[in-house]
């Protein structure tokens, strides 16, 4: 998704920050709400998570206001994460790589799709992958611009607000996916209900992409939610889908460190079956402590394996390299002087 850390601006005025009195997840009360973490990031303010005893998941408390989130996603945070607003070499690449990688797994469970609708679509390249696989209407919403405009240029149908997309869609999407995008949302479970009710049909499916909260640092300021397997899949559950497939792993970004968690699941009722009635939270934080300590030190120790390298953030637009395959995108990269990105605010 078309979104990462915040500067100063969006950070400094404290009135536009709220606690959160509630599991955004499960909706549990403060007394099953425990301090996690508090995280500094340059030029951001420091950041504090909190985790649910009750479902284990971790949430930014206090949050920007749902008022500032809008203001910030309206905003310049494209150019204060990047430096830029459109894409780059490296979103391309990344981007490339990861639509690849999901549509493989895709095409381990399901081999038919018509209608594939993808939310924060970003470059597109995930529904151009789905399009090419399944010959299916690939359908993305993105509300950046810049985004938007590389997408559409890609001859794919955009659109900039869930609220725009055509109606004769309702109810016959076969897959919705959110790659990246869960963790952005403050009401994760409500959004994910809309979309079931709304836009899938019966048999559809649903593919989430979040960062693990047991191997990606997850914890940023557009970071709401933080989810663990469990907790992503109790999420699920409650907001009315049965998991059938899961993937954790860190491709395209790592070799072996598992950042990313994939979950493919259908609507329905079955609870997971990892399931405890209520989360440890002191194991949870010796857990997560245990994974940042192996991503710090095997990045400073041996940074080649366990990171895969990456063409530089150029503007795609500045190098004027949109129309040339990634191959050659890979050695203008190098050609540039890559040096390789060892640690990610985001995806
Ligand atoms: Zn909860």
């Amino acid at each position: 998704m078309n979104r990462g850390m915040c500067g100063e601006r969006a950070t400094n005025n404290v009135d536009e920050w709220v606690q959160v009195e509630a599991c955004p997840v499960c909706g549990a009360d403060s007394d099953s709400l425990q301090p996690f973490e508090r995280v500094s990031h340059d030029n951001d303010a420091t950041l504090t998570y909190s985790i649910c005893a009750g479902c284990g998941t971790a949430f930014q408390s206090p949050r920007m206001s749902d008022e500032a989130l809008a203001a910030y996603y309206a905003g310049e945070y494209r150019r204060q994460v990047q430096g830029e607003e459109g894409p780059t070499l490296k979103d391309v690449h990344v981007q490339g790589e990861r639509a690849r990688n999901l549509a493989h797994f895709l095409t381990k469970h399901l081999d038919h799709l018509t209608i594939h609708l993808d939310i924060g679509a970003s470059t597109g390249a995930f529904l151009a992958e789905t399009s090419k696989r399944f010959g299916c209407r690939a359908i993305g919403v993105e509300p950046g611009v810049a985004y938007r405009q590389y997408a559409a240029s890609k001859g794919l149908e955009i659109y900039s607000d869930i609220e725009n997309l055509p109606k004769e869609i309702r109810g016959r999407v076969d897959l919705v996916s959110l790659i990246h995008v869960l963790e952005h949302l403050p009401n994760p479970i409500a959004y994910l209900r809309r979309l079931r009710e709304t836009w899938m049909s019966e048999h559809g499916w649903l593919l989430l992409e979040v960062p693990n909260l047991f191997g990606h640092m997850s914890f940023e300021l557009s970071h709401l939610v933080a989810f663990s397997r469990d907790s992503l899949l109790r999420a699920l559950w409650m907001a009315g889908f049965s998991s059938e497939a899961v993937l954790i792993h860190g491709r395209p970004r790592s070799r072996f460190l598992k950042l990313y968690i994939g979950v493919l699941a259908r609507p329905g009722d079955r609870a997971p079956r990892s399931f405890p009635a209520a989360v440890d939270v002191r194991k949870a934080r010796r857990r997560r402590r245990s994974a940042n300590r192996i991503r710090r030190w095997s990045t400073r120790l041996v940074p080649w394996l366990v990171w895969r390298p990456l063409p530089p953030s150029t503007a795609v637009s500045e190098l004027a390299i949109a129309e040339q395959p990634l191959a050659h995108q890979r050695a203008d990269a190098n050609s540039l002087g890559e040096t390789t990105q060892h640690e990610e605010p985001c995806s």
